[in-house]
């Protein structure tokens, strides 16, 4: 793309100019929600907005997903932009003059907005595609609320060729300050599994219960049990979450049941800390049954992987959103969160990130706001325009510069390092970390330094803002280091 065009000011006023559009589309969407991994209405709504478009459309056999492709003037990189376009089954309780009209259906994860906006991202981007020297792919995916859309569409064959160098999604967060954008480098979501577990007893009359062999106590012993588990046996930094949400068994007061049933989930943020959790519980339960002559049946249904955002990628989308709508519009999150995206899948075979878009309805604040899967969640609209010019600009920062700004592997030699202090929220706001940091991998001792600083002027004090480092070996360099200038080579 041109100097004229890479503006950042453009795409803000190209939003701006398809904002009615965006707002039509989703309101739409909005209004006749579709789930799982049919959404027939939903895709043909997005294709008619965009049916005058230079997109070439693609789709597989196991969902109504499509992809749409759009090829720059010139060769060059490809970036992937997802939207999801799936429901939720639950009942809509708003007075939204476009609500629901489906019955027990409602677009409570804003799954209409993020179609909404990747369908205005596409036209954008293919009004200025003469300039664009690369290929974007817009994926419109349904099946994202537990249905594994993105891993059947990455399995039909849509993103072999071409095949995306960088992915990027946004998802809206009523729960923020709207028009602010966060993410963070590495586990952004957690992985999530259903458990299950059948503890087989022998049932009996309630008042003999010597005569019977009682699986509710077993049940709720094996409740306990499992926090126990997480809590001794699982490293505190590489954490997991098990929630028994349901417990259930027996038919009435005076019967032992023959068996209780419990229901779980399980959240991982590491596929190590996956399987610990997965193999332990399953122990945990099997042998307090044993131990008490019942029989534990432990289920653990895989559901999403972990979502995992490469650092570079972060970083492409923090400094494309900083230019923007200037640094205060990104905040890097301190931890990741609970919950659960397809996208992971995505994220498996492409290096990208997932960026959360605050949304938080005028005059609500953003704390208690509706979150997302609440049956009143409503949002403000006017954070559309921006969702749609991040999309516009991370797309166009990867194309025209790849994750430039990072140590290509094995690269050797000594450089200048440039030092930019910043507030390093996971220790407090007066802290500053230097971006001297090489993390995993084999660092280099010179490199192989974090210091922090209470104040900024502190770190240049102590001689690191133009300091020398050495990179030898083959460093795997996940972390930020900006190397200003090369000094020998
Ligand atoms: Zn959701
Ligand atoms: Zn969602």
């Amino acid at each position: 793309m041109n100097e004229v065009v890479s503006k950042a000011a453009d795409w803000m006023g190209a939003a701006r100019q398809l904002q009615p559009a965006t707002v039509a589309l989703r309101r739409a969407i909005h209004a006749e929600p579709e789930l799982g991994l049919q959404t027939p209405k939903t895709i043909a709504k997005v294709k008619a907005s965009l049916a005058d478009l230079p997109l070439e459309w693609k789709s597989g056999p196991s969902t109504t997903g499509a992809v749409a492709v759009l090829r720059g003037a010139r060769p060059g990189r490809t970036v992937l932009l997802r939207g999801d376009m799936d429901a939720l089954p639950m009942p809509e309780d708003t007075d939204l003059p476009f609500r629901s009209t489906v019955a027990g259906v409602m677009h409570a994860c804003g799954h209409d907005t993020h179609t909404a906006m990747l369908a205005s991202a596409a036209r954008a981007l293919s009004a200025r595609c003469d300039a664009i020297a690369g290929t974007v792919l817009f994926m419109f995916q349904p099946g994202e609320e537990g249905h594994h859309g993105a891993r059947f569409m990455l399995d039909d064959g849509l993103f072999d060729d071409p095949a995306p160098e960088a992915a990027f999604a946004l998802h809206i967060m009523p729960n923020a300050l709207a028009g602010t954008f966060q993410s963070k480098a590495g586990p952004l979501l957690a992985s999530a599994d259903k458990l299950m577990v059948s503890v087989r007893g022998r049932g009996g009359h309630a008042s003999m219960p010597h005569h019977a062999i009682d699986p509710v106590p077993v049940a709720c012993e094996i409740v306990t049990a499992i926090q126990v588990f997480v809590t001794r046996r699982i490293d505190i930094f590489d954490p997991v979450v098990v929630t028994i949400a349901k417990i259930d068994g027996g038919s009435t007061n005076n019967v032992i049941p023959e068996v209780a049933h419990l229901l779980g989930t399980i959240r991982t943020l590491s596929q190590a800390s996956r399987e610990a959790a997965c193999t332990g519980i399953t122990r945990v339960a099997e042998r307090i049954a044993q131990a008490h002559e019942c029989e534990a049946q432990v289920t653990i249904e895989r559901g999403f992987p972990v979502t995992h955002c490469d650092a570079r990628a972060v970083r492409v989308a923090e400094r494309a959103i900083g230019e923007l709508f200037g640094a205060g519009a990104w905040s890097t999150m301190a931890s990741p969160i609970m919950g659960a995206e397809d996208f992971s899948y995505v994220l498996q075979r492409v290096p990208g990130a997932m960026l959360f878009l605050g949304v938080c309805p005028e005059g609500q604040p953003w704390k208690t706001a509706c979150p997302c899967h609440s049956n009143k969640m409503t949002l403000n609209e006017n954070t559309l325009a921006l969702g749609v010019a991040a999309h516009c600009a991370v797309a166009e920062r990867f194309l025209g510069r790849g994750f430039e700004g990072w140590v290509p592997r094995g690269l050797r030699g000594r450089f200048e390092t440039r030092l930019a202090p910043r507030p390093d929220e996971s220790m407090g706001a007066r802290r500053y970390l230097p971006r001297v940091r090489l993390g995993r991998g084999r660092p280099t001792p010179a490199a192989h330094e974090t210091v922090l600083f209470d104040h900024p002027v502190g770190a240049q004090q102590a001689g690191l803002r133009n300091r020398q480092v050495e990179l030898s070996g083959s460093p795997e360099i996940d972390d930020e280091i900006e190397l200003h200038r090369q000094l020998d080579r």
